[in-house]
């Protein structure tokens, strides 16, 4: 980050009081991990299981500058700068706000039900074309993360790509508006954290707080085939619309999609004599990419010019990312997390694959989806014929409800539901795996299908 002077934070954070030895003191990174702590850094206590104002000490010994502080103004340490301030996230995020009007990139924020990281990696590797572009990391798009991506931007940052996720109304509202962007992405609405949001409606509203921050004359890039985005939108807005699929329709679409094991051609409407690729399988990532060429346009950026980086993106690791398996078998794992609609999207694109040996679904239970569970859970039968899929592997008592609807379509000895213990799984999967067998392997992350992922590993 750029050097800020203590004061420069004292106002930023509209801190109450602060104690400094050296008032032009500076800070040249935020750490809310007290070990991550060097010297001329800033400490935030944030208050999580445990209160960070329990590792002050710590972060004093790796050496940090200052801190802020929320305790008491008489137990505040006396070794470094102490900015006392009533909420240290809040604090937090302030401080972004004001580092971030003083870079002044231009941002694009996305969120979306699924593939924000997939879309966020691809918009800024192919931005990177032209500018010099700083993006969140992994998937730091919480009311943490996002602040602490901002802080973690170089002074001479010119586009800062910034996902946002949410588990619930109101969180993507206070990202949107601390991070004001210029472009706002939504990738799509799905059925994730339906427990919370109570419906598709909902999640959609939830999802639509990003243009909440959206700057006057900013663009709005949304899926043209998802009604509920449209039917939301008010009939006048400050903003331009953009949007992307798979139809004429869309502003930015895309035809003769090759679907292939490890990448995916096709071509974008925007010049169709530029013939564009993905190092990645899936329909789905067409569309993230869509998403992420809609940026570009926006930004001038013509397809021949992003061509090449979005072939050669790095997708982050564990989404749809095949591995070497048992007895020279391959795993496509997608283990990370799942919903109703990454997975149709995922076993709609594994069913498409050309074929080498056996074709064998792995699927895991679906977390959060409240009351609907058992229902979406079986209705995921529509995208798993036995004409696709020569053996499916069901696992966790929610996927019982899947086990029923199939059992009278698939043969004997291709299809199992197991709970509980993962090993009688894992036995069964190394006796039945053969060379060149496709295993797709995709559940929730608190499923932890990431297990039998790396028993079956070689
Ligand atoms: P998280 O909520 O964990 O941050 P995310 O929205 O960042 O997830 P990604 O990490 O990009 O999503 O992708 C996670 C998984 O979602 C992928 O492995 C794939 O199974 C699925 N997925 C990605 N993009 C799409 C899409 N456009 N439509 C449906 N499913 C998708
Ligand atoms: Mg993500």
């Amino acid at each position: 980050m750029k050097p800020l002077r203590i004061i420069d934070v004292v106002k930023a954070v509209g801190a109450i009081d602060y104690t400094s030895a050296n008032r032009f003191a500076e800070i040249n990174s935020v750490v809310f991990d007290s070990r991550k702590a060097t010297s001329d850094s800033l400490f935030v206590p944030l208050q999580g299981e445990t209160d960070g104002h329990d590792y002050v000490q710590s972060a004093i010994k790796n050496g940090a500058t200052a801190t802020l502080w929320s305790r008491p103004a008489g137990e505040a340490p006396e070794e470094i700068a102490v900015i006392l301030v009533d909420d240290t996230l809040e604090a937090l995020q302030k401080l972004a706000e004001a580092y971030l009007n003083m870079i002044q990139p231009k941002v694009v924020a996305i969120t979306g039900s699924n593939g924000k990281t997939t879309t966020k990696d691809m918009t800024a590797a192919i931005l990177s074309a032209r500018f010099r572009v700083h993006k969140t990391e992994g998937n730091y798009n919480n009311e943490i993360g996002m602040p602490m991506t901002i802080l973690e931007m170089p002074e001479d940052t010119q586009v800062l790509v910034l996902e946002m996720g949410m588990s619930n109304f109101g969180e993507i509202s206070l990202l949107s508006r601390l991070a004001k962007p210029d472009i706002a992405i939504i990738t799509l609405i799905g059925d994730s954290h339906l427990e919370f949001l109570g419906s598709r409606l909902g999640i959609a509203k939830a999802k639509m707080e990003i243009l909440e921050g959206l700057k006057p004359e900013g663009t709005f890039i949304y899926p043209g085939d998802e009604p509920l985005i449209a039917d939301e939108l008010a009939e006048e807005s400050h903003f331009r619309q953009l949007t992307f699929g798979t139809d004429e329709t869309a502003a930015v679409y895309a035809y003769d999609i090759v679907p292939g094991k490890t990448r995916t051609t096709f071509h974008v409407n925007l010049d169709p004599s530029v013939d564009l690729e993905i190092p990645v399988l899936g329909v789905y990532n067409v569309r993230n990419a869509l998403a992420a060429l809609a940026a570009a346009q926006v930004l001038d950026m013509p397809l021949a010019e992003v061509k090449e980086a979005l072939a050669t993106f790095q997708l982050t690791a564990n989404r749809t990312q095949w591995l070497d398996g048992v007895n020279g078998s391959q795993l496509l794992n997608d283990a990370y997390n799942a919903s109703p609609t990454s997975m149709t999207a995922v076993l709609r694109s594994f069913a498409k694959l050309p074929r080498e040996g056996k074709k064998i679904a792995v699927l895991g239970d679906i977390r959060e989806l409240g009351e609907r569970s058992a229902e979406l859970h079986a209705g995921l039968a529509a995208e798993i014929s036995p004409e696709e899929f020569d053996q499916v592997y069901l696992y966790g008592p929610e996927m019982g409800a899947l086990y029923e609807n199939l059992r009278t379509v698939f043969p004997e000895g291709t299809l199992y539901h197991y709970v509980g213990e993962k090993t009688p799984l894992v036995e069964k999967l190394k006796s039945e795996l053969q060379k060149a067998d496709q295993v797709l392997i995709k559940s929730s992350f608190g499923t932890d299908l990431l297990a039998v992922v790396a028993a079956l590993r070689v």
